[in-house]
């Protein structure tokens, strides 16, 4: 490869003979024609830039533009998209001169939209070619200052390879362009797990998510489902992290929605507009979306997801600009959790109350901002209408009413008043839950036990965010279980290394992995790794907890909340802080796993004494980290999972005929001995009989009775195989004598027949010796015998007879 001096910028090249001179001083041989082409597409002009807007998806503003670079009617193929082209330039030792043909563009094109759209910033794509040039940084610094623009109006755009790129002095080139104040982007993220690694060792604040996982959003297909899933858990670690992200090609309404529901904060792609020529971009027109892309987004019909992101933004916005810290709203929020409790809503109802309680000054708030209320967006309008339902618990039980109850109540208790205003909450026409309500909002009211205001929990966060280089090493832990996601194995296995790998993420002194049982409030410990108490097993068979040993944090857990109890603190409860305390902890987190939007069950955390305590700060992190933990369970589960469909009756779960076919003869049999085996074949016989007389439950029963008695038979898998053929045929394939196998027959007909309903009987057949090879043509014929002897009445055949 050759370069041209990098250091020159294009405007040094007035011609495509300069620039060619250039190359051949470099490179022998015949002058390609791509590059001929690019040469004379460089001065001539025929090499525009195009823009793409970025933009903020909760209100479509246009906050950004991409550069790309585009050629008109390109005649070489290999110049024929700009994939190709930036390929050419690479090979070529052009990639210098079209960067800087690209950013200096950029750049006029930048300072001139600023004038009317001041916050505006280019993101600009660099080569990680560019970035070996130590002269790189002083040189787009300069470029800034030719027009007048700050640093932090351009983005500079890399990949992870151009990041990763060990060799070249890429890193410290990036390094060198975040510190003069130039924003720095990951483009592509997502398409490897070496690019978490990479979030820690940029100095990137930005975080582009590739195409392919948001075309993934809103897929059925398991393989793109999980591809979403761990999407997910991207987006809330870099949120954790205080990175900024934007979604690339955003293409259906759908995709922008799952997005912002899941905290990503800018979508990029076709939905909001094509890469386009400045000169047909209005920068006026384009300073706001057309309004149907924006009220699209945002719904008008329900409170739609939207409308409550936007609703807890404006709670942050609100609660900032309290005189108070925000600690009114804060009551409020904890009021309408309280009552939603007591009047059984449900977990949404609850927490659109709780948001809604902390907004419904909300008009007065926007007014005293300057805000016209009659252009407020249809999500602000929505919001509106829900508030203004009279307060009053009993006749209205509604998300508005309970919020508007729940802040008057903290306004009320703010104000001192001596008691709650029963006329808030007269007569609920249910007399228990009427009685209820008083005391629970009786209870609030004198608890005047601390409640972190909505204020300082954001600020907490906030400070924990900043210090990046805890967040770095948090993140290399996250790597880790990035790897335990992609480990083959059994659950336990897999739980295992997970939980090895979660516990440093989090540093905590142990951490346990919890699953619910079917009854819907029994949790059981699978696995428990870390620094364990005398009585606590890494993988104990009995260790099991329910709402009735903790009632307080298992119930949380069950109303998908995270807990945090620390030691000795006013507001713990009894059972939890024993738990602590036989634990030999200082704190502890329970935070909820969800599978596929279901509870699966917790990571339970703790921390050792000496050691700083799990607070609310927290939360962010330990959640992010809970979805990793998800993603590996539901792979492991849905590996296990499909296995065992393909290889298992799904009626009785014995190995099936595939099973036998597939996995037990070619690598069980065929790989360790080739010397004969002895099989048998089962055919329960009535079955039919009993589906038609009793219904098919009792047939079922009639086939798991027999599958439970053959069941033991395969416990050791090395000795002897039972499983199910089809319908009413099993098998038993057995590496013993005839004589042996006809002594385990005898006793399973004597099993059987104590047990068996008067219209079934169970006949066998087979007993012989076979070659694996010929195994299962011998087992069919068998079948179609022991049908024959079936007919004959007999009940162990054996062929040699
Ligand atoms: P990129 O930086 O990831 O740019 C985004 C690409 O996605 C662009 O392709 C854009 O046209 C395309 N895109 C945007 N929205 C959508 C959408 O909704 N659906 C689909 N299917 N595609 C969408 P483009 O312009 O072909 O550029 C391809 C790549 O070429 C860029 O990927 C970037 O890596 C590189 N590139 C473009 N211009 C430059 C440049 O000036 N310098 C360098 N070094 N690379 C460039
Ligand atoms: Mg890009
Ligand atoms: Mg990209």
């Amino acid at each position: 490869m050759t370069h041209l001096e990098a250091h020159e910028t294009v405007t040094s090249y007035t011609t495509a003979e300069t620039l060619l001179g250039r190359w051949r001083t470099h490179q022998r041989g015949p002058l390609p024609d791509a590059v001929a082409e690019l040469a004379g597409a460089l001065t001539d002009e025929r090499v525009y830039v195009a823009y793409q807007p970025i933009v903020r998806l909760s209100d479509g503003q246009v906050a950004a533009v991409e550069a790309l670079i585009r050629l008109d009617d390109p005649a070489n193929d290999e110049l024929s998209t700009p994939l190709k082209l930036i390929a050419v330039a690479e090979e070529h030792g052009l990639i210098e001169v079209v960067g800087r043909y690209v950013m200096e563009r950029t750049c006029r094109q930048l300072a001139a939209w600023r004038t009317a759209l001041p916050d505006l910033q280019a993101h600009v794509n660099v080569s990680p070619t560019e970035l070996r040039d130590a002269r790189y940084v002083e040189e787009i610094a300069g470029l800034l200052a030719t027009s007048a623009l700050p640093p932090d109006a351009l983005v500079v755009e890399v990949t992870e390879s151009a990041a990763l790129d060990r060799e070249s002095n890429a890193k410290s080139v990036l390094v060198g362009l975040a510190n003069t104040g130039i924003v720095i982007a990951l483009d592509d993220f997502g398409t490897g797990f070496a690019s978490l690694d990479l979030l820690a060792d940029t100095p990137a604040r930005i975080v582009k998510l590739d195409r392919s996982f948001v075309a993934a959003l809103g897929e059925t297909e398991t393989a793109n489902r999980s591809r979403a899933v761990i999407m997910q858990a991207a987006i809330g670690m870099a949120r954790s992290l205080g990175l900024q992200l934007v979604g690339e090609g955003v293409e259906e309404i759908g995709q922008a929605r799952a997005l912002l529901s899941w905290g990503c904060d800018f979508g990029q792609g076709f939905l909001y507009g094509r890469p386009t020529r400045p000169e047909v971009i209005d920068p006026a027109a384009w300073h706001v979306l057309p309004k149907q892309t924006t009220a699209l987004l945002l719904g008008a019909d329900t409170l739609t997801p939207e409308a409550v992101d936007v609703g807890i933004s404006l709670a942050g916005v609100l609660s900032a600009t309290d005189p108070d810290g925000g600690d009114v709203r804060a009551a409020a929020i904890s009021a309408a959790s309280t009552i939603s409790a007591v009047l059984g809503a449900s977990r949404e109802r609850a927490d659109t109350a709780g948001m809604l309680a902390s907004i419904v000054d909300l008009d007065v708030k926007l007014e005293r901002f300057g805000i016209d209320l009659r252009t407020l967006r249809p999500s602000l309008a929505e919001l509106r209408t829900r508030l203004s339902i009279t307060p009053v618990i009993g006749r209205n039980t509604s998300a508005g009413a309970i919020a508007r109850t729940a802040w008057a109540l903290a306004q009320s208790r703010a104000r001192g008043d001596a008691a709650p205003d029963p006329a808030l909450l007269a007569a609920h026409p249910d007399p228990d839950v009427d009685r209820e309500l008083h005391t629970r909002v009786e209870e609030w009211w004198h608890n005047t036990a601390h409640v972190p205001s909505v204020r300082n929990v954001l600020l907490t966060l906030e400070e924990r965010l900043r210090s990046r280089g805890d967040a770095n090493e948090r993140l290399r832990s996250l790597v880790g279980l990035a790897r335990a996601i992609g480990s083959d194995g059994d659950l336990l296995d897999v739980l295992e290394v997970t939980a090895g790998e979660a516990i440093h993420a989090v540093r905590a002194a142990s951490l346990s992995i919890v699953q619910l049982h079917d009854d819907g409030r029994t949790f059981q410990v699978l696995v428990n790794v870390g620094d364990l108490a005398d009585w606590e097993k890494p993988r104990p068979a009995d260790e099991i907890y329910t709402p009735d040993d903790l009632p307080v944090s298992t119930t949380n857990l069950l109303n998908r909340s995270m807990h945090i109890e620390v030691l000795g603190h006013p507001e713990g409860n009894q059972a939890d802080q024993d738990l602590l305390r036989s634990l030999g902890k200082d704190s502890a987190a329970y935070v909820p796993l969800f599978i596929d939007g279901d509870l699966w069950g917790a990571m339970f955390v703790s921390t050792a004494p000496g050691t700083p305590v799990f607070t609310l700060a927290d939360g962010p992190f330990l959640s992010a980290v809970a979805s990793f933990v998800s993603v590996a369970i539901g792979r492991a589960e849905q590996v296990g999972r499909l296995r065992r469909e393909v290889l298992q009756d799904a009626l009785t779960d014995l190995p099936n005929r595939r099973y036998l076919e597939e996995a037990f003869v070619d690598d069980t049999l065929l790989a360790t001995a080739t010397s004969p085996v002895c099989f048998a074949v089962l055919h329960v016989h009535g079955v039919r009989l009993l589906n038609d007389t009793l219904g098919y439950a009792a047939g079922d029963a009639e086939l798991l009775r027999t599958a439970d008695l053959l069941r033991p038979l395969g416990a050791d898998a090395s000795t002897m195989l039972a499983g199910r053929l089809s319908g009413s045929d099993f098998y038993i394939v057995a590496r013993r004598t005839r004589e042996e196998l006809r002594v385990v027959l005898e006793e399973l007909a004597v099993a059987y027949a104590a047990d068996a309903p008067e219209l079934a009987a169970l006949y066998i057949g087979g007993c012989e010796l076979v070659e694996p090879t010929e195994l299962v043509s011998a087992i069919d014929c068998a079948i179609a015998a022991s049908t024959v002897a079936r007919d004959r009445g007999v009940a162990i055949v054996d062929d040699s007879d």
